[in-house]
């Protein structure tokens, strides 16, 4: 049973417990809510100029703290330490791209007769974000960070496993200079600071990552206070290989292990043309048993362990032993480890095939030709990624047109880049983050018509 008063947070690799942090109730949240809008009206009078320079400076401390970030979510979230690096890094570079979208925050003036018609860009005010335990820094600070740029506060609900990133990050900010209140992060369980967040009249919006279950139940919620929301939730995202490709590189096996394969983004439906499923399952057996698994603190390792024990009895309810599969291997002893598996023998409709398990395991399935490729390919409640491996360009542009997702990459395996936008088409979310336009989702549209006529008599 959890404490409903604090949260043990657990190194996953070890099962030692790493912190214990307060758990917020539904009153700290309200109280922060109170704080945050006070924080949010001056922060939103700040020129932008000096907004950016406050976030810039904000970038910089980061930067300074990237080894001790990434130490931190080693241990609190079981990430390679290399990976954890590359997440330190993304949380700095999105700030300086945000910062500079305060300075960017751009109106028209729209014809009219009789006066000049000009729209603004306004905050929205103080917007929750909930995000989940997967990539917790990143994650946070993809919700967070442009709507910082845009003139609004912040409170953030981390994941119950990892708050210890998120809670630094409200550091730093404080010690470079952002005013107190504008980010606060408030640890707590999903059913009550998670709830109290999406139920609070004056949170103006909601930023959930996490579930398609729950990602619902929040959207129900926001609905009755027409409060709006972005959803980035679940995928169970195809790889569509082609028999003209060199099949080492399509079936790099962290395009579906990476983070032990607790990515919304993970390709773990291996499509492959049916013409070189043998030869594909060869490359990926020799793949699989390469992969290190271990100590995420060691540079050698590849894949560290799930998060918890509730994963990975998640993930082992998907492959009974006798299952036919390609193994890798992990660890024994305590820590929360699952080896990299394909499962041989499954059919697109079979659960393992249809859900997003979340951990290290994908399904090979074959296909005959294009129209097969894609049907499969968007046989699917979500919509969030995908890869599609063709030398013939002409096919690659059809095929990544005709599948239903977000965020496609062709002969690669990339998803996330903080300058481009992400989200998922179907169950997969609403709304986009990052990109160019990912201030503007913070904002709303105000037109002002101005007449040049004077007062009316
Ligand atoms: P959840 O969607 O339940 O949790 C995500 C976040 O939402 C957490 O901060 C959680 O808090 C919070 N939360 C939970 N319930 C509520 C609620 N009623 N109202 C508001 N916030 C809430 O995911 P789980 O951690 O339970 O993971 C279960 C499965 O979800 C995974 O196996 C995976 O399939 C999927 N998942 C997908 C992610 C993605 O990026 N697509 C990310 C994480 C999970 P708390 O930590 O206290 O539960």
């Amino acid at each position: 049973m959890s404490d409903p008063h604090e949260l043990k947070v657990l190194d996953p690799a070890t099962e030692e417990i790493v912190a214990t942090v307060p758990a917020a109730t539904a009153e700290d949240v309200d109280a922060a809510v109170v704080r945050a809008g006070r924080a949010q009206t001056r922060w939103a009078a700040l020129a932008p100029a000096d907004r950016a320079r406050l976030l810039r400076r904000f970038a910089d401390t980061v930067d300074a703290h990237t080894e001790e970030l990434a130490q931190l979510e080693v241990r609190e979230a079981g990430h390679t330490v290399g990976n954890a690096r590359w997440e330190a890094g993304n949380a700095r570079d999105l700030l300086l791209y945000a910062a500079g979208g305060a300075e960017r925050l751009l109106g028209s003036q729209i014809p009219a007769p009789g006066g000049w018609n000009v729209t603004f860009r306004e905050p929205l005010g103080v917007i929750g974000v909930i995000a989940p335990w997967n990539f917790p820094m990143p994650i946070a600070a993809w919700g967070s960070f442009p709507a910082l740029a845009a003139g609004n506060a912040v409170v953030l609900k981390p994941a119950e496993t990892t708050p210890l990133t998120a809670l630094r990050l409200a550091e730093l900010a404080l010690e470079a200079g952002l005013p107190e209140h504008v980010l606060q992060v408030l640890p707590g369980y999903g059913g009550t600071a998670g709830r109290a967040l999406v139920d609070h009249p004056d949170v103006a919006k909601i930023v959930f990552t996490g579930s398609t279950r729950t990602g619902r139940e929040v959207m129900e919620r926001c609905a009755r206070l027409v409060k709006p929301v972005t959803l980035e939730l679940g995928g169970k995202s195809p790889n569509v290989v082609f028999a003209d490709v060199d099949l080492k590189a399509a079936l790099d096996p962290f395009s579906f292990l990476d983070n032990a394969g607790q990515d919304c983004c993970a390709r773990t439906r291996i499509l492959v043309q049916e013409s070189v499923l043998d030869e594909a399952r060869a490359v990926l057996a020799d793949a699989l048993a390469a992969v290190v698994v271990g100590d995420p603190a060691d540079e050698k390792t590849r894949m560290g362990p799930l998060i918890s024990a509730r994963q990975r009895d998640r993930v082992r309810s998907y492959v009974p032993e006798d299952a036919p599969a390609l193994r890798g291997s992990a660890p024994d002893g305590p820590g929360f480890w699952f080896p990299p598996t394909v499962l041989t023998g499954e059919r697109h409709d079979s659960p393992a095939a249809r859900e997003e398990i979340f951990g290290p395991v994908a399904v090979l399935l074959p296909f005959t030709d294009e129209q097969d490729a894609i049907r499969l390919a968007n046989d699917t409640p979500y919509g969030l990624s995908g890869s599609v491996w063709t030398r013939d360009v002409g096919r690659a542009l059809r095929v990544s047109r005709a599948v239903r997702a977000g965020n496609l990459s062709v002969n690669s395996h990339s998803s996330v880049r903080y300058w481009t936008p992400f989200g998922g088409f179907k169950q997969s979310g609403l709304g986009r983050e990052l990109g160019p336009d990912a201030l503007t989702a913070f904002t709303e549209t105000k037109n002002v018509f101005i007449s040049t006529e004077g007062p009316a008599q």
